[in-house]
């Protein structure tokens, strides 16, 4: 029966990072290292867990579709912008393209990067157009601009996953000049970064900005994700996604989270800490990092072949290699608690 499957559904697919389980077995420690996932270490914030309990007595009740609490929480943290929130920011990445793209018309994607634009791209129906980053996995403004000039949407992930690097400003605006359909900047690591982008948000009505709590925020188990729009496109976002998509228990959750500075403030502090001490202390190349994680080039071994091996020491990391456009030689290590950071480094430099 699998001819009845969609052809854009019978290979491929998103390549999911390895979990714990029996591969790290033997590893002489109950505990596992999980740095594959770019999580935070640490549980929700107190608050937000206070909050998604209050919730779920009134679960009997559908949502509000307009997830007023956290749009109210988003407006009095950031300001008045335009808001609309997804089942994590892939969520909100699915529905976009669902709002904008016709089968046919063409998405252009700066690569490598996150798969999930070009696969979500795919089930639009879209032709989906990979434009290579420099050597140094900095943008070519000028070939992402030429290749996306006639695109409805080009899509530029800042800091970029899993290079780690950030796209400065100026070269977004260039960007934003240039092309005649809308851009989505993917922030989900922005926190780490100390860049903002939100003035840009003033001048163009062609740029959406993804962001996530599923990383500095800790939720990413509860899957919420927002984006700031322009305001032309919020009704037509909410006719394209799913009825009551955000469901009552994360976006009160998200909310909350966002009041616990402290939190968010601690891991930042920490992933300022580790991104200097991974670049002095593993044996391999660590590529500079604007986010909460590392990508190490470990040739000449492949990215696979260390994972593999890591995870037999209790040490959890990401494999480069379906990454489009990326060698097989890169492995992608996040930050997390000391302990855990410190085995990555002693495990990778054993080895
Ligand atoms: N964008 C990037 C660059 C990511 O790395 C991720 C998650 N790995 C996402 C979006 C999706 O995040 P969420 O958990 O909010 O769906």
């Amino acid at each position: 029966m699998e001819r009845l499957v969609r052809s854009c559904y019978r290979q491929g697919g998103y390549v999911f990072a390895k979990k714990a389980g029996s591969r790290t077995h033997g590893a002489g420690d109950d505990r596992v290292a999980r740095l594959a996932s770019n999580e935070n270490p640490e549980g929700p914030s107190p608050a937000a867990v206070k909050a998604a309990q209050e919730a779920v007595p009134s679960a009997n009740r559908y949502p509000d579709e307009r997830v007023d609490v956290l749009v109210s929480a988003l407006r009095a943290h950031y300001g008045d912008y335009t808001f609309v929130a997804g089942v994590g920011m892939d969520g909100v990445i699915e529905t976009l393209m669902r709002t904008l793209v016709d089968p046919g018309e063409t998405v252009a994607v700066s690569t490598p990067t996150f798969s999930f634009y070009g696969l979500a791209a795919q089930a639009q129906g879209a032709k989906v157009v990979s434009v290579p980053r420099r050597a140094d996995f900095s943008v070519d403004t000028d070939t992402l601009v030429t290749a996306g000039k006639d695109a409805k949407i080009v899509v530029l992930c800042t800091p970029n996953n899993p290079t780690g690097n950030a796209t400065r400003v100026a070269d977004v605006k260039k960007v934003l000049d240039g092309i005649n359909g809308l851009l989505f900047l993917d922030n989900a690591y922005v926190e780490f970064s100390g860049i903002d982008y939100l003035p840009l948000l003033k001048k163009y009505d062609n740029l959406v900005i993804g962001r996530t709590f599923s990383k500095v925020h800790s939720l990413a188990g509860l899957r919420i994700g927002y984006a700031f729009v322009p305001a032309w496109l919020s009704p037509y976002y909410a006719r394209a996604g799913t009825p009551f998509t955000v469901n009552a228990v994360s976006a009160a959750a998200a909310a909350a989270a966002l009041s616990d500075k402290d939190h968010a403030a601690r891991y930042i502090a920490q992933v300022q800490v580790w991104r200097k001490r991974y670049a002095a202390e593993m044996k391999y190349p660590v590529l500079p990092s604007d986010a909460n994680f590392v990508m190490v080039d470990v040739a000449p071994h492949t990215g696979d072949d260390i994972v593999e091996k890591l995870a037999v020491k209790g040490v959890l990391v990401r494999s480069c290699r379906s990454f489009t456009g990326l060698g097989d030689h890169y492995i992608r290590v996040s930050i997390g608690e000391d302990w855990e950071n410190e085995r990555v480094v002693g495990e990778l430099n054993a080895l």
